[in-house]
């Protein structure tokens, strides 16, 4: 990055830091939904240790920060995020497998910035079993552990064993016992960020386990818009209901907006058309929100994290 380029404001935050730098990177393109303005400066650490010292200067400077994973549960402004988007690079730490004895699974430890797919990959290749609800998942593991991400036949905190957190005054580990985990969410402190993630793997029925797998992958290629941007669901479930179910039931289905379109595969899916601005996914949002709300009086909880300016 040349000193040109950089905000005033930001200038020196980098300095003598294993970092790579993109100052105006376009966000769309690392997010699924494939909508958003750019990061104001994107930064790539190449150490843990210049990661703790970014985010210490940067809280020094009163620069925000925001995480981005794999970006497939972000939908960005228009107007991109102001401050510091940090991306954890995929082979920012070395892969760890920990076996605990034969039949028994291990121990995986990966980065943050690592696919999911990591994860299963490792599970199959060693021939363990737990974590099957996470195959087809997309994202990064920092990502599946802060959404807590999974489905009905399981959640990422069942296998989750303990985490590493970085903060501008250092970088620990926290056994998953000391966090508070609920529906899509992981109790985080105030601007820590998830390096690593230890998982708990077990031996068991591989036959089952693959065939649980493979139907799961099945059962989200015949239900699921997986051949246009999205963000995977939008909603939360409200307790006892779905909230596709909810949208549908008040005629939304199928409704453009702009660019966007609630998928007429699934109601609690926003599909990006090609040319979608961040503005007509929200639009979408309120739309759906405000009509299932008149009908029903349920408040449909995004699940869709929403990040930076939208103008
Ligand atoms: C086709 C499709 C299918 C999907 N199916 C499912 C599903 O079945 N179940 C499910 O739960 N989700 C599903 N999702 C949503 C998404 O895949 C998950 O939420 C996934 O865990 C997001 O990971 P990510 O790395 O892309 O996170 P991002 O979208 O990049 O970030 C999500 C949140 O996590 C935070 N975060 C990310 N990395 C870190 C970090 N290192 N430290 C601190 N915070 C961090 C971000 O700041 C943000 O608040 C689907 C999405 C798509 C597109």
């Amino acid at each position: 990055m040349t000193a040109s380029s950089t905000p005033p404001a930001r200038e020196g935050l980098l300095a003598g830091l294993a970092a790579d730098a993109s100052p105006g990177e376009l966000l769309a393109p690392w997010t699924s939904l494939r909508v958003g303005g750019p990061a104001e400066l994107l930064v790539r650490p190449r150490s843990a240790d210049a990661l703790v010292r970014l985010l210490a200067r940067a809280k020094a400077g009163g620069i925000p920060v925001h995480v981005l994973g794999g970006g497939a549960n972000t939908l960005v402004g228009d107007l991109g995020i102001p401050g510091l988007t940090l991306k954890l690079p995929g082979d920012l730490f070395p892969e760890e497998v920990q076996p605990a004895g034969a039949g028994d699974g291990g121990l995986v430890t990966l980065g943050a910035g690592a696919a999911i797919a990591r994860l299963i990959n490792v599970m199959r290749t060693r021939g363990w079993v737990g974590a099957e609800f996470l195959a087809g998942i997309p994202g990064t593991i920092g990502g599946a552990v802060a959404m807590n991400a999974g489905t009905k036949q399981g959640e990422c905190k069942r296998v989750l064993d303990a985490v590493e957190l970085a903060t501008p005054d250092g970088i620990g580990w926290v056994a998953r016992s000391a966090l508070t985990i609920r529906y899509r969410h992981t109790e985080l402190p105030a601007g820590a960020v998830l390096t690593r993630a230890r998982f708990r793997l077990s031996g068991g029925d591989i036959e089952a386990s693959r065939a649980a797998m493979d139907a799961d992958l099945g059962y989200r290629k015949r239900t699921q818009p997986l051949s246009q941007p999205n963000c995977g669901s939008v909603f939360q479930n409200p307790p006892g209901d779905h909230a596709g179910r909810l949208i549908e039931s008040v005629g939304l289905k199928g409704t453009v907006l702009g660019g966007a379109q609630i998928s007429p595969l699934h109601a609690n899916w926003i599909v990006n058309l090609g040319q979608a601005r961040a503005a007509d996914v929200v639009g979408l949002i309120e739309r759906a929100r405000e009509r299932v709300r008149e009908a029903t009086g349920i408040v449909l909880v995004p699940e869709v994290k929403r990040v930076g300016v939208f103008g």
